[in-house]
């Protein structure tokens, strides 16, 4: 049987950690949550020389052991706990070789705690265009370690470091540092007082109760005649520990690293230099956004419309294939264009991550946070708001997620709130189809498309009220501000298309499984609440074809007629009647009202509700767009989709708290119903008002 052991990655934001795991684990990944909170827990295994396998863990990106937030928690809980079942057996530290200075403080801190740790120095292959040059060898005699130079760019080193960590059991655990010299007299009471006891690990659950909150595991039972030191004490000391720190790393460096300052060929200077001036910069920022969102309408068309025409033809073809019956239209009718509602978002989403992918790869996002800084702290964010407020175009969820980054709780709750504005994809198909119904297909300037600029301006909506709320949030939360802004400034990089591949299938793959699953069970919900219905609907033949005897119809109207009716009768029929009189201020008819109680559960279920509305007794290959351009308001006798209810439709869509999903995450991460419950009503009553007006001034 193969021998397993576990293999911790940690190391600074940025170093390339997720690159290396990639490199060792290739496909053979998961991801999922650590128990209880929703920090992204990422396992992999690997298989090295002798039978051995190592199970990889990523953790999250952390500076030192001093944990500030709750993604550095989990590094602390895990290296803490020889219980857990994920304790390393050995730890690999990634460095990236221009920021040494920084990434050894990590290092020497584990190598404290006495686990085995390699280091890897990672971007070697920038080492020769920044001239820099490291001593190996000298380096490993001073941290009493083994080195390893690789580059997960160009895939090189990685057969050593296999090689290192199947020899892990030899590397030295002798610490850096000895703990006692942070404070003597402390220190040698806390050896008193617990003999027993590592003492840098004691320190550090000591510290981490004063930095961060309790740690998951026996508060300590300090002997009744110790003295605690007072939490100003304690910080004073964690000050004094990184000193010591900086101070043996740079000793050792001045030792083995040599930097040729005057034969680097700086790009990254002269590139900052616009990229982040006080016009340039946004000019540029915005630029990149415009282009972005024209590309993801214009591209992301053609095979849309594939998906959409090749499920329309695939149900024809259940249809006509299978013996008819209730199985045969709940395939062709439920099921099938379920699916098509969940797969036709795939292009826009693939889209979407590519480009902030790239975005990210490149190191220009963390641009665009130090850009952004001075500004939304006038709304009360803060610069990294800026990615939960970006990601939010994605989907919600990973983007409150990404909140966890923020230092200041009520920065970050401020920044959980306002999110859901952002506009997120789910929000595209609606707001897709109902331009492309009510925007006309022009081109200003013959470039660009009026529909591109509409969708456009609706993501700046989203955006601005966004924004918006949260200056009004700062102005009423009656929260104390804490924390401070660290910016990672990494350096340009191409990007990786490994690390950006991996990161597209991985949210698509999140996208469908999650929401994708939710929407094809509404749609076939949907499906049979609108294929049976009680009294009449039994009925509808009978009573239909009595109605039109006199009115010398062709057969084909009379189905229409009897599959309207049906539709009218049945218990969605009942449904979106009974709310009618609520919407039709907005200039929505019991059919857009059934598609927006649906869209409650997700807001992507809209077209995929209409269209299963419409397709039941309707033809097949008729695509949604057809279905909907076709149908008439039955009060106005005018086209149902017409510019006043299009814009009306779209403002509901913008402001309405519509996902179950996001308001589940919102639960999770303020700890309190009151947030998400306060969020959805207040939400909701400005999609209403919006739209009311909207309609009202356009009709
Ligand atoms: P993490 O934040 O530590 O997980 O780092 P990532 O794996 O996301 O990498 C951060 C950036 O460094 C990305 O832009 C990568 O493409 C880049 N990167 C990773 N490894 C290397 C490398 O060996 N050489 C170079 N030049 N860039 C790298």
């Amino acid at each position: 049987m193969a021998r397993e052991i576990n293999v911790a990655l940690i190391g600074n934001p940025n170093t390339g950690k997720t690159s290396v795991f990639n490199q060792l684990t290739g496909l053979k990944q998961k991801v999922g949550n650590y128990p209880g909170i929703t920090v992204e827990k990422k396992q992999g295994y690997c298989l090295l020389p002798r039978g051995l396998k190592a199970n990889i863990l990523d953790l999250p990106g952390t500076y030192s052991l001093n944990a500030c937030s709750m993604d550095e928690n989990v590094v602390i809980e895990l290296l803490l706990n020889k219980n857990d079942k994920d304790f390393p057996d050995v730890v690999i530290v990634v460095a990236d070789v221009e920021n040494l200075k920084r990434n050894l403080l990590l290092f020497t801190q584990i190598k404290d705690l006495g686990i085995p740790t390699i280091l890897a120095i990672n971007m070697a292959d920038q080492m020769a265009r920044k001239a820099i040059s490291v001593d190996i060898k000298k380096l490993e005699e001073k941290l009493q370690t083994k080195i390893v130079l690789i580059s997960s760019r160009k895939n090189t080193g990685f057969e050593q470091l296999k090689e290192l960590i199947t020899n892990y059991s030899l590397l030295s655990t002798t610490p850096c540092l000895n703990a006692s010299d942070i404070d003597p007299e402390y220190f040698n009471r806390l050896r008193k007082a617990f003999p027993n006891q590592d003492l840098y690990k004691l320190w550090l659950v000591i510290t981490q109760d004063v930095n961060f909150g309790k740690l998951n595991r026996q508060p300590l039972l300090f002997p009744s005649d110790f003295k605690t030191e007072s939490t100003s004490n304690l910080k004073r000391l964690q000050q004094k520990e990184t000193i010591l720190r900086y101070l043996f790393i740079n000793e050792i460096l001045k030792k083995t690293i040599l930097i040729d300052k005057v034969n680097a060929k700086d790009l990254q200077s002269k590139l900052d230099k616009i990229l982040i001036h006080k016009y340039w910069g946004y000019i540029i920022f915005f630029s990149i956004l415009m282009l972005i969102f024209q590309a993801i309408f214009d591209w992301s068309r053609y095979p849309m419309d594939f998906i959409d025409v090749q499920f329309a033809a695939l149900g024809e073809w259940i249809k006509v294939t299978l013996p008819e019956g209730v199985f045969t239209n709940l395939l062709a009718e439920g099921v099938i264009p379920g699916l098509a509602g969940v797969i036709i978002f795939i292009p826009q989403i693939a889209f979407l991550f590519l480009f902030i992918s790239i975005l990210e790869e490149t190191g220009y996002m963390s641009r665009v946070v130090f850009l952004m800084d001075k500004i939304m702290r006038r709304f009360g964010l803060s610069g990294k708001s800026v990615v939960p407020l970006v990601s939010g175009t994605a989907c919600a969820i990973p983007a409150i997620m990404a909140a966890r980054n923020i230092e200041s709780w009520k920065e970050r709750l401020i920044t959980i709130l306002v999110t859901p504005l952002t506009t997120c994809s789910a929000r595209l198909p609606v707001y897709l189809i109902i331009i492309s119904l009510v925007i006309p297909d022009h081109r200003i300037l013959g470039v660009f498309s009026l529909q591109g600029l509409t969708l456009m301006l609706l993501y700046l909506l989203g955006f601005s009220a966004a924004i918006f709320s949260a200056y009004l949030l700062d102005k009423i939360l009656l929260i104390k501000k804490t924390g401070f802004f660290v910016i990672e400034m990494p350096h340009y990089k191409l990007p990786l298309p490994k690390n950006i591949l991996y990161n597209v299938i991985e949210k698509t793959k999140l996208f469908v499984l999650g929401a994708g699953k939710i929407i094809l069970a509404i749609s076939i919900v949907l499906w049979v609440m609108a294929s049976f219905g009680p009294g009449k609907f039994n009925e509808a033949t009978t009573i239909v074809r009595e109605k039109t005897s006199s009115q010398n119809l062709s057969e084909e109207a009379i189905d229409a007629e009897i599959a309207s009716f049906k539709l009218e009768n049945s218990y969605i029929g009942i449904m979106g009647k009974t709310i009618e009189p609520i919407v039709r201020p907005l200039g929505f008819d019991w059919k857009i009202g059934i598609a927006l109680l649906s869209s409650f559960a997700a807001r992507e279920v809209f077209v995929g509700t209409l269209a299963t509305i419409y397709s039941v007794g309707s033809k097949e290959e008729e695509t949604i767009k057809n279905r909907m351009a076709a149908e008439i308001n039955p009060v106005l006798g005018t086209p149902l989709f017409n510019f006043a209810s299009g814009i009306s439709l779209l403002l509901f869509y913008a402001f309405a708290m519509q996902c179950m999903s996001t308001l589940a995450i919102v639960k999770q991460e303020t700890n309190s119903w009151k947030w998400p419950i306060w969020q959805f009503f207040s939400l909701t009553s400005i999609a209403y008002i919006a739209s009311l007006i909207a309609y009202q001034l356009l009709k």
